[in-house]
């Protein structure tokens, strides 16, 4: 009998915090792949107004996220990313830290670029609503008392409520006195 090795495709962003695009993306690579390697990338940064979150954060809200669409756990790896300083090194990085994978999913140039220069299949899926579902935005709707929920999954409402996360972020947002 012969042994089908198993295809895996990997996606690795910041998800700072995970929204609906990632999980649209999320759910179109399940139906390209057996398995889904999910990168949480510059994982060290948290407490940060573009990063606020922490790695194990990001966990939870992936994880909780795709249990609450029903997603079968045996077909996805989370795993967290420091950056480093050298990009020509940085594709070796990330294959010692993941299980062996073949395709690349990214809409980032430089991503795109290191791992074409590995020559691993690079694949660049469609943006969805990318006016609205993007982490800047509902970052900035957080900041502007706007409605951030509609951009995310339930469960990573759910999450960064539970942690306060939008006070933590206009709290990182004040300015000291000497700053003004
Ligand atoms: P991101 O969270 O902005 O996006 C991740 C992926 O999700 C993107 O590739 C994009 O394809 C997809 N996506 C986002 N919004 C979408 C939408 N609305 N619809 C469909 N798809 C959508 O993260 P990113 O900035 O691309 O993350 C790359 C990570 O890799 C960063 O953490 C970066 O630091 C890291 N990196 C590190 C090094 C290094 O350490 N030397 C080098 C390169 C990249």
């Amino acid at each position: 009998m012969i042994k089908m090795e198993k295809v895996r495709g990997i996606l690795i962003g910041r998800m700072q915090p995970v929204h609906n695009g990632h999980m649209q993306v999320i759910d179109k690579i399940l139906d390209e792949v057996d398995e889904i390697i999910i990168g949480i990338g510059s994982a060290q940064l948290s407490h940060e107004l573009k990063d606020p979150f922490t790695a194990g954060e990001r966990v939870m809200m992936i994880s909780q996220s795709l249990a609450e669409r029903g997603v079968d756990p045996s077909r996805y790896y989370i795993i967290p990313m420091q950056d480093i300083n050298f990009n020509a090194i940085w594709v070796s990085h990330v294959k010692m830290l993941t299980p062996p994978f073949s395709i690349v999913y990214s809409g980032n140039p430089l991503v795109k670029q290191l791992f074409s220069e590995e020559g691993f299949e690079v694949n660049q899926p469609p943006l969805y609503d990318r006016l609205h579902l993007s982490g800047t935005e509902v970052r900035r709707r957080m900041l502007e008392n706007l409605n951030w929920e509609e951009l995310v999954p339930k469960a990573t409402a759910e999450l960064i409520n539970e942690i306060n996360g939008v006070e933590r972020l206009k709290n990182l947002s004040n300015k000291e006195v000497s700053e003004l």
